[in-house]
């Protein structure tokens, strides 16, 4: 069954596709955390940093450089940017499709909240 980023990835449904390749994909969050926020994803299945194997090595390394173009497009690439992987559920994670978030045009504050 694929993951609804690999439906994205097949354009079979709709999103807005920021940057794509032969290995990776990047489109906008349906939901933004802030004025940008951008998903990149591996067009491989991989459900999560657990399931990575060292010949997706060139793909791992490749989210990096995909990421430094898209914030330089984005207008974020001197004010400043997070990148974001979660990792299963005390990470939130939603979504059995490894992504990196990339996240700015505002102060993002601290990076996790302390509990209470
Ligand atoms: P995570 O919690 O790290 O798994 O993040 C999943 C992200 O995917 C969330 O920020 C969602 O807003 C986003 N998302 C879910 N469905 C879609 C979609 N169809 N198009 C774009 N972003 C999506």
């Amino acid at each position: 069954m694929p993951t609804i980023f690999s439906k994205i990835i097949a354009k079979e449904i709709p999103a807005t596709i920021v940057y794509q390749d032969e290995l990776v994909t990047a489109f906008k969050d349906i939901n933004p955390s802030a004025p940008v926020h951008i998903l990149i994803v591996p067009n491989k299945e991989i459900a999560s940093t657990n399931d990575v194997q060292p010949e997706d090595e060139h793909i791992m390394g490749h989210l990096f450089t995909v990421a430094k173009q898209v914030a330089k497009e984005q207008g974020v690439a001197e004010s400043g940017y997070r990148l974001i992987i979660n990792n299963g559920s005390d990470s939130g994670q939603e979504v059995f499709h490894l992504h990196m978030h990339l996240i700015g045009g505002r102060k993002l504050g601290p990076l996790v909240h302390k509990a209470d």
